[in-house]
């Protein structure tokens, strides 16, 4: 049995019986684990309180090689979880509510995306950023745009559209959709079919710049209205869908219940 020890942030936490949880993980060094977290619901436990989805937390615990769940040991507190933070600018309800669905969207993303046992530095820089810059008051779903384009990109499923992956020719202001949502193709590749869906300007623009500046700097420089996040959401959910066979349980769930909240 080996003893770990490092920083992690935590993605899911699931409550078992009467006392225990079960935690699921990102380590910086050992990427995705699941532990479980005896009597972690008790009153009286050592850490049950610093188990909160998106917190940044020092854990130590014991794992076997051939054992699935690890033995949660011990946990600290580094950075306050994304869904007990306080809005600055908060009116009411909705926007604590966006705060949760953008935690669990987020999470599930590592869940599915992540390495399992194995050191995963970019996905977890990845979160972490973007949690820090959610914290300091980045728009949240710039945020949430931002991460979805990354982790594709990752996964090198949807790079930066510079060249269309079908002629070679440069892409400018205007590209289309592949029909299996593999990548962006040119007008002359992508345009003539009909039923690919066309992506313009300020969309691509998005697509370019997330490469060289980061979530800050982001929301410092650039004017980024709401039509073009909404066409790079559209674009990446097709893009996720094609690669992952199916859509994100969190993203029904925060579609649902944003149209059921929003006046
Ligand atoms: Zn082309």
């Amino acid at each position: 049995m080996a003893l770990r020890s490092g920083e992690v942030l935590v993605l899911q936490v699931i409550d078992l019986q009467e006392k225990d949880r079960i935690v699921v993980f990102l380590s910086r060094d050992w990427g995705l684990k699941r532990g479980m977290a005896r009597n972690a619901r008790t009153r009286f436990s050592r850490f049950g309180g610093e188990l909160q989805q998106l917190a940044k937390v020092h854990l130590t615990w014991f794992e076997k090689a051939d054992q699935e769940f690890v033995r949660i040991s011990g946990a600290e507190t580094i950075r306050v979880a994304l869904g007990l933070h306080r809005d600055l600018d908060r009116s009411g309800q909705v926007r604590h509510l966006e705060g949760f669905l953008v935690s669990s969207y987020l999470s599930e993303h590592m869940q599915l995306f992540a390495q399992d046992n194995e050191p995963d530095n970019h996905h977890y820089r990845l979160l972490d950023t973007t949690v820090q810059a959610l914290l300091d008051g980045c728009d949240r779903w710039l945020a949430a745009r931002y991460l979805e384009c990354w982790i594709l990109r990752l996964s090198g499923v949807f790079p930066a559209p510079r060249h269309c992956p079908s002629c070679g020719n440069a892409i400018g202001d205007e590209a289309f959709l592949a029909v299996d949502a593999a990548g962006l193709l040119c007008p002359s590749c992508g345009g003539g079919a009909g039923a690919n869906r066309r992506v313009g300007a300020e969309a691509l623009a998005f697509l370019r710049r997330i490469g060289g500046s980061d979530l800050a700097t982001l929301q410092a420089n650039e004017h980024i209205d709401e039509a073009t996040l909404r066409s790079v959401e559209s674009l990446t959910r097709e893009v996720r869908r094609a690669f992952l066979g199916r859509e994100l349980k969190s993203y029904r769930i925060m579609q649902r219940t944003l149209r059921d909240v929003t006046p």
